[in-house]
C-alpha cells in the first residue's frame, strides 16, 4: 500500500487525541494501523476488528472497540456506514475531499463503492458557503441487488 493512502501518522492520532481530551493509548494506535493495512473496499464491524485484536493478543472489550469506532470516526478518520439499524461497518477515511459512495443491499448486506464527483463537489459547495471544513462527504443507496432480485423469482 502506497504511503500516500495512509492519512494519519502515530503523531498525528497522538495530537488529535490531545486536543479533543482524549488519551493516547496503544490499542487507540494499533486500531488505527489494522484499519490502515486492510485493503481498499474493506468495511468491517466493531466484531470483525475485535476478533482481529484479539487474534493479535490485544487484551481489549468489544465496548472498548464499540467506543474507539466510534471516537476515530468523529474525529474523521474512520468513516461509518450503517447496513442495517445498529449494525454498522466502519472503514479508513483515506482523501476527505475526493470520497467514494456506496450502494448497499439490504438483503445480503452487499457494499459496491462508487466514486461521483457531482456528488463530492455538491457537498463541498454546501459545507464552503456554511464555513464547514468537510470530515467526510457520504452518499449510501440501498437497495437490492441483481442477484437478491433474482433469487426472488
Ligand atoms: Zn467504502
Ligand atoms: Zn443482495
Amino acid at each position: 500500500m502506497s504511503t500516500l493512502n495512509v492519512m494519519y501518522s502515530d503523531e498525528m492520532l497522538k495530537q488529535q487525541l490531545n486536543d479533543q481530551g482524549l488519551r493516547f493509548t496503544p490499542q487507540r494506535l494499533k486500531i488505527l494501523k489494522i484499519f490502515q493495512s486492510l485493503p481498499r473496499g474493506t468495511h468491517w464491524s466493531a466484531e470483525e476488528l475485535h476478533e482481529e485484536l484479539l487474534a493479535q493478543a490485544e487484551r481489549i472489550s468489544l465496548s472498548t472497540v464499540y467506543r474507539t469506532l466510534h471516537i476515530m470516526t468523529r474525529m474523521g478518520i474512520l468513516r461509518e456506514l450503517e447496513l442495517a439499524e445498529e449494525h454498522k461497518h466502519y472503514e479508513l477515511n483515506r482523501s476527505p475531499s475526493g470520497q467514494h459512495h456506496h450502494l448497499i443491499c439490504v438483503h445480503c448486506n452487499r457494499i459496491l463503492e462508487f466514486a461521483e464527483a457531482g456528488v463530492d463537489k455538491i457537498g463541498g459547495k454546501q459545507a464552503d458557503a456554511m464555513g464547514y471544513h468537510v470530515l467526510d462527504c457520504q452518499l449510501n443507496l440501498y437497495g437490492v441487488c441483481p442477484d437478491c432480485q433474482n433469487q426472488r423469482h
